[in-house]
């Protein structure tokens, strides 16, 4: 019997589950609060995991065609001398680079092209607002004040999932880091041809080339307490969180001027033990497991969530044990990715001129080769 889903949030995660649903033979509808879809932040990185999950849904050859792909990470000090070059693994084509970065709009408008040519109408401007398991199904009750009954639910609404907050109440809210990022779609500046990182003292910068012509400036820093930043402030908080850094950066850095589109957004985390779910209504992606943006792995997250999600709720399993093995197949990997990402962003985030001095000169020279392999090992296991 076909299954019939319903997918909250047209986003990254919910999107690849909705097309990999379909593909695999289930009756989809997906909402998104939006009227329209809007794409916060400027880049993402697609590691090899990333692109295993895309090859599984057919749009590797669309996101490799709109992005910049490579096999390295460099990492540097913040003088700009090299510390390490790591290579990654190739996941989803041994003929093809390892990662692919690609600009957010040009992700979302390849994910609403294929869901729209396998025929799925994303209904736009709408929310899930009561969602009740009974007896084998879910009755919801959207914003437009029109129902809808399914066999399953899928919460894939983000950091800050209404879903979430429906079946859980606000006990699994996101959490602020203590970091926040800055970031800023560019002109690709010389010799940026794969990801390069920076430690700072207190902060780390990014360059990540997204095409010939683009490339996406990033820079984490240390702001306790989470403190609002008017948009006039912008550029100079901006400016001084950009100093302290030679090199490429420099160069980038001073090229910022008030007409410069800055994005500044607070890092924040959900951490949420198991269950994922209640009743017959899941949480994947973000909305189950948010993490800080340090590896470039929240949406590979999400995506491998999704693939796995259509394995096993497409099929003929109960649908209650379908739940159960997705849990016990995702929860190891997001929390390790977590763990990871946390352990990134301290490393990267000390501050002290003496002990970065020895992280940057004795430290991360001899650990982040060791690190980012068994990251690369892990990632690359089967999911
Ligand atoms: C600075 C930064 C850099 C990052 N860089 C990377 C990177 O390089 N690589 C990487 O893999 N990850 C990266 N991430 C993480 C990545 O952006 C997220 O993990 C990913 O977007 C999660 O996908 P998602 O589908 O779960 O959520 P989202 O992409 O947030 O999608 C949620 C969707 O649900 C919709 N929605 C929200 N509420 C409702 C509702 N009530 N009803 C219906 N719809 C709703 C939203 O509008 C949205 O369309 C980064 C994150 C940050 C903050």
């Amino acid at each position: 019997m076909t299954r019939c889903i319903l997918v909250v949030g047209a986003g990254i995660g919910g999107l690849t589950a909705a097309i990999a649903l379909v593909n695999r033979g289930a009756d989809v509808e997906i909402i998104e609060k939006y009227p329209e879809s809007v794409v916060y932040g400027v880049g993402l990185c697609q590691p090899g995991n990333a692109l295993r999950a895309i090859k599984d849904i057919g749009l590797l050859d669309e996101c490799y065609a709109n992005g910049l792909a490579s096999d390295f990470t460099e990492w540097r000090r913040a003088s700009g001398s090299l510390i390490a070059k790591t290579p990654h693994s190739r996941l989803a084509d041994p003929t093809r680079p390892a990662y692919n970065n690609i600009g957010r709009p040009a992700l979302q408008n390849i994910l609403l092209k294929e869901a729209r040519r396998l025929g799925l109408k994303p209904r736009m401007g709408i929310t899930a607002d009561q969602i009740e398991t009974e007896g084998d199904g879910v009755n919801v009750t959207f914003s437009d004040g029109s129902h809808g009954q399914y066999d399953l639910v899928i919460g894939a609404d983000g950091i800050r999932s209404q879903t979430r907050r429906i079946l859980f109440g606000e006990q699994f809210e996101p959490v602020y880091t203590g970091h926040a990022v800055w970031r800023i779609a560019m002109p690709r500046a010389d010799g940026v041809d794969n990801n390069m990182i920076y430690f700072g003292n207190g902060k780390k910068a990014g360059l990540i080339p997204l095409s010939d012509g683009k490339m996406y400036f990033w820079v984490v820093v240390n702001r306790p307490g989470n403190k609002r930043i008017p948009k006039e402030d912008f550029l100079n908080e901006a400016r001084k969180d950009f100093s302290g850094f030679g090199g490429i950066v420099k160069g980038v850095a001073d090229t910022i001027t008030d007409d410069t589109k800055i994005v500044y957004s607070p890092i924040e985390e959900v951490v949420m033990p198991l269950p994922w779910s209640k009743g017959r209504v899941v949480l994947i992606g973000d909305a189950a497991h948010a993490s800080g943006p340090h590896l470039g792995q929240g949406a590979a997250m999400a995506m491998e969530d999704a693939v796995v999600a259509s394995e096993l709720f497409a099929s003929s399993i109960p649908i209650d044990q379908a739940i159960t093995k997705f849990e016990q197949r995702r929860f190891p990997r997001a929390k390790f990715i977590q763990d990871e990402t946390r352990l990134m962003g301290e490393r990267g985030q000390m501050s002290g001129r003496i002990k970065c001095f020895i992280r940057n000169h004795l430290i991360l020279p001899a650990v982040l080769p060791r690190s980012t392999e068994a990251i690369e090992k892990k990632i690359g296991e089967p999911i």
